[in-house]
Formats: structure tokens, sequence, C-alpha cells
């Protein structure tokens, strides 16, 4: 973090940059709109999601110089919702002007084995893993890692570049797979269920935590997040500070998001998101900050907003797949009918307005919030089979 350009509050009119034009980016400019601030987004995509509202949309690849110093010349900060960022682009930028994360805290999180060395290196619970760049690294491998899951160190997201493998052969199949990329070999842990923390850290190491929420995912893409967690006020107290001190010991100032898995009661943290997260939507309906408000707070300079959550919450994702009649890509195209939610009391629907279905795109996601969980729960599983969800 420079010191140059620290301290005093940005504040409206200002710019702000966004790397990225998903939907973390989308909520993002949203939130900063609300606040009276515009937003210039950076993204190749000339549809993506959050370009289409933003300011100014500059369609450009994240390494385009002319496209950065345009950013640098008309943004007061820049911040990003998409980890692979590369962390070049951030230390550029970071010469104009602040860049929240910084480079380092992001440079670790989008590479799974600085994740994994940073989260033994500090003492933070996390599964066995070994590192793999090369043949005689699987050879080498504890056996005590099988079966076990092989996940390329960058690129990968919604359990993308992961494969599941039974004994050392299959580790080695898989890594020639992926073409001898760098990967994380990991013990395939029995999960009772997994949680994750959202929270928004300042510059002066303030931090405002979210309630804990309890994650279920389908063919490796988050599916249902239940908020707060079920899970014992010990278990979510301890994975928030957990959480807490990863933020700390990055340096981190913005919104980060923590995976844990549960396994026989305990925590083990599984990865770490440089941004705003998807298990954090139901901040929008359902808590007093939003995660992407907070980090607007947090990029301007402005005192975190509080984080506590006025109701409970589920949110259920929206995926490609529900596009096509019957589910595949096979089917027929068409708008999914969403008078179908609509009809459900104290359900919020968000679109993302991606141009284009495919299976297994984040296209959208539903919030249900009331004061009752269980009440909230059941009309939210109602809900996700009546607009086509079965499984
Ligand atoms: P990403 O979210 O980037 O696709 P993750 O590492 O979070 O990658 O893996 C996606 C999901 O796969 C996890 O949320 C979990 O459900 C499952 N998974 C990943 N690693 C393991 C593991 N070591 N043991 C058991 N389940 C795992
Ligand atoms: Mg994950």
């Amino acid at each position: 973090m420079s010191s140059s350009h620290s301290s005093s509050s940005i504040l409206p009119p200002a710019t702000l940059g966004m790397l990225g034009g998903g939907q973390l980016g989308r909520f993002f400019v949203s939130a900063a709109h609300e606040m009276g601030y515009k937003v210039c987004v950076l993204d190749p995509d000339p549809h993506s999601p959050a370009g289409l509202i933003a300011d100014e949309h500059l369609v450009a690849a994240y390494d385009d110089y002319a496209a950065l110093d345009r950013m640098a010349g008309n943004c007061a900060a820049v911040t990003t919702e998409f980890e692979n960022v590369p962390a070049e682009t951030l230390d550029y930028l970071a010469k104009f002007l602040p860049v929240r994360p910084g480079a380092r805290a992001v440079a670790i999180c989008q590479n799974r084995i600085a994740e994994k060395t940073f989260l033994r290196d500090n003492g933070m619970p996390h599964g066995p893993f070994a590192v793999i760049r090369c043949d005689d690294d699987v050879a080498e491998a504890n056996a005590g890692l099988f079966p076990a899951v092989l996940k390329v160190a960058r690129f990968g997201y919604d359990g993308k570049g992961q494969a599941r493998v039974a004994d050392r052969a299959e580790a080695l199949h898989a890594f020639h797979q992926f073409r001898g990329e760098p990967c994380v070999l990991e013990k395939m842990l029995s999960l009772d269920y997994e949680v994750s923390v959202v929270l928004a850290r300042d510059e002066g190491g303030r931090v405002a935590c979210f309630a804990a929420g309890e994650n279920s995912h389908r063919r490796g893409i988050l599916d249902v997040t239940i908020a707060p967690a079920r899970a014992s006020a010990c278990q979510r107290d301890s994975a928030q500070a957990i959480a807490e001190r990863i933020a700390e010991k990055l340096g981190y100032v913005g919104t980060l998001g923590v995976e844990f898995f549960v396994c026989r009661g305990e925590l083990f943290v599984n990865e770490m998101a440089p941004r705003p997260h998807n298990s954090g939507h139901h901040t929008i309906d359902a808590s007093s900050t939003s995660q992407y408000e907070q980090q607007v707070r947090a990029l301007c300079g402005l005192p975190l907003g509080e984080p506590r959550m006025h109701s409970a919450a589920v949110m259920v994702n929206l995926l490609g797949e529900l596009w096509y009649e019957g589910g595949t890509a096979q089917g027929a195209y068409r708008e999914p009918d969403w008078a179908v939610l609509h009809a459900y009391p104290g359900l919020h629907l968000h679109l993302y307005a991606k141009h284009h279905a495919r299976p297994g795109r984040k296209m959208g996601h539903f919030v249900v919030t009331g004061n009752d969980p269980d009440q909230v729960l059941a009309t939210a599983l109602a809900a996700r089979t009546a607009i086509g969800i079965t499984d």
C-alpha cells in the first residue's frame, strides 16, 4: 500500500475504477451509483454485466496499458471483482492511484499454491495438500492424501480445473490432462458442510464481518446459501475470527470472502476470494449494509457500515441451464417464467443481464428474507423447485 495517496476520503461525484465486469462488478456499480459515485469498468467483453450499467466501459484486456492509463487518469481509486486480474496490472495502477485490495493480497488469493502456502505459513487451519509442479511431485506425494482433488493453481473457478483422483496413477493422468500446469493436490475431505465469511476491512485495520453463511454446491457450483449458517455459535465465531486474521495478515483493504470446510466439527480454510463473494449476495436484501456498499466504503476510505442482518436469508443461484427446455443445452432456448418466483412472499429476484445463457453460467439469483429462518428456508427451497431446479 502506497502512503503517498492514503488517508483523506474519496467523495462523490468521484469516479471509481472497477477491474472486471461480471455480476459482482455490476452490484458494485449499483452500490456506487446509489452513493453518488461514477464508475469506470474495464472488461474485454463488450456485453459485460457491469459494463452495461457503468458510466464508462473500457472494452480492453487487463494488460492493455493504454486502457489502464485512461482508467488511472479518470478514476480516484480502483478495485477489482475478478481475482485473476494480473498482479502487474494492480502494481501499475498503484503508481498513480489507490488500488484496494493491493497486488500482494490479490496475487496470494489468485494462485492456489501461494494461497495454501500463506495459510500454512500463518498457522491457519487448512487441509493436507502437496504442491505439484512435475511428475516426480506426484510420485512423492504423501500416500495419505488419496483419495484427493487435483486443482490447477490458477484460473480455476466453479469447480473448473479440478479432478477427483482415487490414487497416484489417476493424479498423474489428471496432471497430464491439465498439461503439466502447476497444481495443488488436496486430500479429499469428508465435509459435514461448508461455510463462508464475508468481511470488509478498511485502511486503518477496522473490520466489519458479516454473519457466516452455510453453502451447498451442485456440480461444483454454489447452489444455496443459508444465512446465518446453522453452525454452532462457537463455529460461527471462530470462522469470523479466522477470516479476520487472514485479512489482517494479507494487509487487506476491501471486501474479502473466505470459504471454509467443516469436517467432524472442525474448521478448515478452503480458499479466499479478494472481492465480494457469491455467498454474500444476500447482504443486499438482508443486511443494513451490503458487501458491495462495504467495498465502496473501504475503497473510498469511508467508515465501514454496520454488517447487521435484519432478516434471515436464503439465496439460490440461477444457472444458465434454466434457460433451456428440459435443463440441457439440447432443449429450446427461452426465458424462465419469472412470475413463478415472484409469487413467493419475501422473494427478491436479481438478474445479471448476461448476453447469453450457457449451462453452468451464473445468470442470476434470488434471496428469500423473513423473520423465521425455517420458514425462509422452506420458501426458498419451494421456489427453487418451482423454477425448475430439481436435484
Ligand atoms: P472453486 O470454488 O474455485 O471452484 P473450490 O476449491 O472452492 O474451488 O472447490 C469447489 C467445491 O468443491 C468446494 O466448495 C467443495 O464443495 C468441493 N471441494 C473442493 N476441494 C475439496 C476437498 N479437498 N475435499 C472435499 N471437497 C472439496
Ligand atoms: Mg470455492
